[in-house]
């Protein structure tokens, strides 16, 4: 059996099952999408791009509505406010990262709970915590959707996770401790990283450092999940020293054609969990 997690294949099966799902629904409004973009930096127009191409492989109904990098707080408050109130929409990303004069934490909350597909909301990670939440950070559910797809159990493993963000360390954090993982949360602060590293069962790196992850951290039994996207000469790379580190440890994925994928079909799969709740409740 590979020892590499192919994350390209498993976002395919989980797109087709979409796909089926949505083209077998019974009502005849499809889940939308809506993404708010303030500006045109040009890696979310990139990033934007796929999403898009991903709703529509799907049968999402996926739109853009882009303002001007001047748009003031309230003027975008307002729009969000219209989309959060309209029923036929499922799902609102605002696009990060938003103007300097823009607060992106008072935006995110703005964000009704109901249409927030990127798990932002601070109502959303609070059921996080309690472990009562339908919706979950894209890419902390795309690492779980991983481990699931391989059959590696999560209970009573040690997992150790480099990086506290918001939107991936913290979430994950939680996510892993309601599945009965001990959990360490790393950051730069962290004393003696590699030798934490290198007792884990499961090392997720989310540092966005190239080359952080090396041979010395990691264990032959290990399964090691890179979320890291850097670019390095030119070159898209993780955080992990992909070519010393496959050799010694059990499972691990590669950059790209990894967590990446997986990120963008866990999008997809929060607009529909929304679209099911909003119908079941129009019931
Ligand atoms: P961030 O910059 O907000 O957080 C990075 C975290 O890593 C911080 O908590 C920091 O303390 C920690 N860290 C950095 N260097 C460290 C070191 N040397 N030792 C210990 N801790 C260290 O980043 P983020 O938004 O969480 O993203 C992390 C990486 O994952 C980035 O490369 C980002 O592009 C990538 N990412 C990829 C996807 C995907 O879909 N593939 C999704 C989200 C983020």
């Amino acid at each position: 059996m590979s020892k590499i997690i192919n994350g390209k294949e498993c976002a395919q099966i989980l797109n087709t099952n979409l796909k089926n799902s949505i083209k077998q629904l019974k009502v005849k409004r499809k889940p939308k999408l809506i993404i708010i973009q303030i500006g045109n930096n040009l890696a979310s127009n990139k990033y934007i791009k796929n999403k898009l191409k991903a709703c529509d492989e799907v049968g999402i109904i996926g739109e853009l509505k882009k303002f001007d990098e001047n748009i003031d707080k309230n003027s975008l408050k307002l729009e969000i406010e219209k989309i959060n109130k309209n029923l036929s929409i499922d799902g609102l990303i605002v696009q990060l990262p938003l103007p300097s004069h823009i607060d992106e934490k008072e935006i995110t909350n703005f964000i009704s709970p109901s249409k927030d597909v990127d798990g932002f909301n601070a109502l959303t990670l609070g059921n996080i915590m309690l472990n009562n939440s339908k919706i979950y950070p894209a890419t902390p559910l795309g690492i779980l959707k991983l481990l699931e797809w391989k059959d590696i159990d999560l209970s009573g493993k040690n997992v150790v996770i480099i990086g506290r963000s918001n939107i991936v360390g913290k979430p994950l954090t939680n996510m892993l401790i309601n599945k009965s993982a001990t959990v360490t949360t790393c950051n730069t602060k962290t004393k003696n990283l590699k030798d934490i590293c290198k007792k884990a069962d499961i090392l997720i790196s989310a540092a966005g450092r190239a080359n952080l992850v090396t041979k010395k951290f990691v264990n032959k039994n290990m399964t090691v999940i890179d979320v890291g996207a850097n670019f390095v000469n030119g070159k898209y790379c993780g955080d992990v020293k992909f070519n010393e580190v496959s050799k010694i440890v059990k499972y691990i994925t590669p950059v790209p054609g990894g967590v990446g994928p997986m990120t963008i079909a866990c999008l997809l799969q929060n607009t529909f969990t929304l679209y099911k709740i909003k119908e079941t409740n129009l019931k």
